[in-house]
């Protein structure tokens, strides 16, 4: 059954639907109600209250229009209990004309106590024989739009409800009744219908907060079916085999007597978690979760380390180009004999040629960004791709890449890295198609950064604290966070920055970064910022991700205020990575929103990434964290993931049992929830 084909929805209407985001019939049924009104009895005059508007109904005693500032129509209604005044400021004579005294009247509003009494300021009303027979359910108030009555939808989804009881629309109960039942909780139909049609002696204020168990029901699930769709997705690529990829005791232990230091439990941990899926013939799809500089770069060239040992080519890609090339020159002192490639969006045609050419041939470890998962990249035997920081991705990267020769049928192992401490609860959702991992202890002799937060007014201060660090051989940084969209503004803003604190420091070498450089250029800046050729890195938030340069030790951040926890935190990252003290000054122009000052003196007061998470899913909500990395997958209909959170645990396990004892349905149900599903079958 199509829109269409409900009675009062017509080709102009469907547009007007379509943005509410309504496109089907299943789509109508799912626009839940923001709130109801009770038109359900008639109050006596008398007893009106002011708190909720009520049905009165009684006989036109008068009508009249007073002339005043503003022309006012006044009706005034008696019924046996009493008497009320209905007011009218915008009118049509007509509609005087029509309420003569003596006919009788339906009024629906808010009641208050006016000069004369009683009086009910635009109501909504009813003559004579227009006067409807009363509901004997709440009214359902949706969300609307500009140029369609809310009568419209109402009525719309009135008749949908209609025929899934005359069974003309066919929608099926997906959810195992015994479940259902031992849940307490109602059967799909009965659900629809207390969620638009409610009985008056319904738990309102639950109904409102959205914990009726109707509600519930719908709620878990929508969860069910996002649960079941990632696993589907997981279970698609597990169809597919990986190569199976062998490592020996005695070969491990040459991959860490490479390393310059100790790993951590928690590092050797997680890379025992993935030389396990390794030797598997289904392809790994595990994300590694560690906060910034919990050293995520040692995880990945273990597993590096491991798909070179068994003769495959494996893949670090990464966010920029800055931290694609920071990798490459790490794996370079890693892996002293293994023949490297480097591919970046920005390489001249000749150099891209010839390293499409190396990666179709010799090189193992090859290195760069988005470029390559572009189409024309073909790999030898490719085994292993890992992603580095993937939450910097705005979509979720589609892996299609394409290996040639012996190994063309073989899906490459995949692992993800992303520092975005998610509390568990988000990531349970985000990453359900993945196996998860975590990094959860820092390497030893890591001190807190400590964070000051000082006004733009006392900016000097700062010169001396810039001149003491440089003194004692280490570092700085100073981070320009111009917010323009344009690229070009920023690295304006960056430049002019560059200018000023050359003549603040004439005795310091200092360097520019920003976005408008070519790749090359960005190479040597950075590789004299590691070599500390360079003491003060002047840098837009391209520096944001990963860079590593342990002997920076102060980073300083220009209106800290304007950007968000999770970039400040990313940001702040990129000092305390070595056993020195750091320090991270947080610049500010006062004054601040009460939103920057939680901010900022989070930031102050804690190191810890998961804290900060927390906060910033309260500031900002979950689906401003999570909706730009999987979009479409992280858009629900009905679910809140900020008050719905404590169904997910429910909802995974009933996903979980579905799988096996109603396989049957779990289709059915990501079809039903995924926005494709247009039409529902017509019986
Ligand atoms: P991130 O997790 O943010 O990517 P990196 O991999 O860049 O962190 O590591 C941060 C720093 O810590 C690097 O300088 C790295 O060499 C160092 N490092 C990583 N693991 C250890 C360890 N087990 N012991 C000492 N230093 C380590
Ligand atoms: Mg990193």
């Amino acid at each position: 059954m199509q829109l269409t084909d409900l009675k009062g929805i017509g080709p102009a209407a469907v547009d007007k639907l379509k943005q509410l985001n309504i496109e089907s019939v299943l789509d109508l049924l799912f626009h839940l109600p923001m709130r109801y009104e009770d038109k359900t009895k008639l109050t006596p005059i008398s007893h009106a209250q002011s708190l909720q508007p009520v049905l009165i109904q009684g006989e036109i005693t008068k009508s009249y229009v007073i002339q005043g500032k503003r022309t006012i129509l006044v009706c005034e209604v008696a019924d046996d209990s009493g008497f009320i005044q209905l007011k009218f400021f915008n009118f049509y004579y007509s509609q005087k004309i029509k309420m003569q005294t003596g006919k009788r009247i339906l009024a629906f509003g808010e009641v208050n106590h006016g000069m004369h009494g009683l009086e009910m300021i635009h109501p909504e009303f009813w003559l004579a024989e227009d006067i409807p027979p009363l509901t004997d359910r709440l009214t359902a108030i949706y969300p609307k739009t500009e140029g369609l009555p809310q009568k419209r939808i109402q009525n719309a989804v009135a008749q949908v409800l209609g025929h899934l009881q005359t069974g003309l629309i066919n929608l099926p109960e997906l959810l195992p009744k015994d479940w259902l039942e031992q849940a307490t909780l109602p059967d799909l139909q009965t659900a629809l219908h207390d969620v638009h049609q409610p009985s008056p002696d319904v738990d309102m204020a639950r109904l409102l907060s959205g914990r009726h168990a109707s509600q519930k029901r719908l709620k878990i699930e929508e969860m069910v079916s996002h649960f079941l769709a990632l696993q589907a997705l997981r279970q698609k690529r597990q169809q597919h085999q990986a190569p199976v990829l062998t490592l020996s005791a005695a070969q491990k232990q040459n991959f860490l007597d490479l390393l310059p230091f100790t790993l951590t439990d928690a590092q050797l941990r997680v890379l025992h978690d993935i030389s396990t899926d390794l030797c598997q013939a289904v392809p790994m799809q595990r994300l590694i979760q560690g906060d910034v500089g919990s050293g995520k770069t040692a995880v990945a060239a273990g597993a590096i380390f491991h798909a070179l040992i068994n003769g495959k080519q494996a893949v670090l890609m990464a966010p920029t180009s800055i931290l694609a090339e920071q990798h490459r020159l790490t794996l370079a002192e890693f892996f002293p004999d293994n023949e490297m490639a480097f591919l970046s969006g920005r390489l001249k045609s000749a150099e891209r040629r010839e390293q499409l050419a190396r990666i179709a041939d010799q090189a193992q470890v090859i290195i760069g960004t988005h470029a390559l998962f572009q189409e024309d990249v073909v790999y030898r035997n490719l085994a292993l791709v890992i992603i580095d920081e993937q939450h910097r991705f705005g979509v979720h990267q589609r892996l299609s890449m394409k290996n040639k020769g012996a190994d063309k049928d073989l899906l490459p192992h995949t692992l993800i890295m992303t520092a975005t401490p998610i509390p568990r609860t988000l990531a349970q959702v985000a990453y359900a198609n993945l196996d998860v991992s975590v990094i959860d202890e820092l390497p030893p002799n890591r001190q807190m950064v400590n964070t000051v937060l000082l006004d733009n007014k006392k900016m000097p201060q700062l010169a001396d604290r810039i001149q003491a660090a440089c003194k004692r051989g280490e570092q700085a940084y100073w981070v320009c966070t111009l917010v323009e969209e344009s690229e070009h503004l920023r690295a304006k803003a960056a430049e002019d920055t560059y200018e000023e604190l050359q003549d603040w420091f004439p005795n310091l070498k200092i360097g520019l970064v920003h976005g408008r450089l070519k790749d090359d250029e960005k190479t040597a800046v950075m590789a004299d910022f590691k070599a500390a050729k360079i003491q003060l890195l002047v840098a837009t938030t391209v520096i944001e991700v990963g860079v590593d340069v342990p002997n920076a030790t102060l980073m300083v951040i220009e209106n800290a205020e304007r950007l968000g926890l999770s970039q400040l935190h990313q940001l702040r990252g990129r000092v305390g990575r070595g056993e020195r003290q750091s320090h991270c000054v947080l610049m500010y122009q006062a004054p601040l929103s009460q939103n920057a000052q939680i901010r900022l003196s989070t930031m102050r007061d804690t190191n810890d990434g998961f804290k900060i998470a927390k906060t910033d899913l309260k500031l900002r909500g979950p689906g401003e964290i999570l909706g730009t990395r999987q979009k479409g997958a992280m858009q629900f209909r009905l679910v809140n993931l900020e008050t719905d959170k404590d169904l997910l645990d429910q909802a995974q396990k009933l996903a979980q049992l579905m799988q096996k004892t109603h396989p049957e349905n779990c289709q059915a149900i990501i079809h039903r929830w995924q926005r494709q599903a247009a039409t529902l079958a017509k019986v």
